[in-house]
């Protein structure tokens, strides 16, 4: 058994998609980044790495690389996944917390666990999204950004 975690932050600009866990949320900011800058994913992405020893996002998929300009992180945790199968492991559970001030969150889990068990082949069940404000508190607390933690165990 191998764990892995995975932390992502990104900034919250006006005039952009929201995309959190491969998911489209309602609202007026969304995060900025090369990508579609879904925390979720990213998150989720560096927490599969590591737990295969296997570097971090920035790593396998560069910022300053053209061919992810804009692109859906659903297809990088897919292009993550294949890793995962390629080392002959299997993911036992994921793990997730979002932080976010606002919107809320709770309309939309069902949809990025069902998105994400999409993406990765796993039952509903074998992923946890739980989403949390952070009281006011901090840059999250003022609504300049949002986070996400990932933790995942792998088996082989
Ligand atoms: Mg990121």
């Amino acid at each position: 058994m191998r764990v892995g975690l995975g932390y992502d932050v990104h900034k919250l600009i006006p005039d952009r998609p929201l995309i959190l866990g491969g998911v489209q949320i309602k609202s007026s900011f969304g995060l900025e980044g090369h990508s579609d800058a879904d925390v979720v994913c990213h998150a989720l992405i560096d927490a599969l790495l590591g737990a295969m020893g296997a570097g971090d996002i920035g790593e396998h998929f560069p910022d300053t690389d053209p061919r992810y300009k804009n692109i859906s992180s659903l297809k990088l945790l897919a292009h993550t996944i294949k890793l995962v199968k390629e080392n002959n492991y299997t993911i036992a559970n994921i793990d997730i917390v979002l932080l976010l001030e606002e919107p809320k969150i709770t309309p939309y889990k069902k949809k990025m666990q069902d998105a994400l068990a999409k993406t990765t082949g796993l039952q509903s069940q074998q992923i946890n999204i739980k989403a949390s404000t952070n009281e006011k508190l901090g840059f999250i607390g003022r609504g300049e950004g949002a986070a996400a933690l990932a933790v995942v165990l792998l088996n082989q």
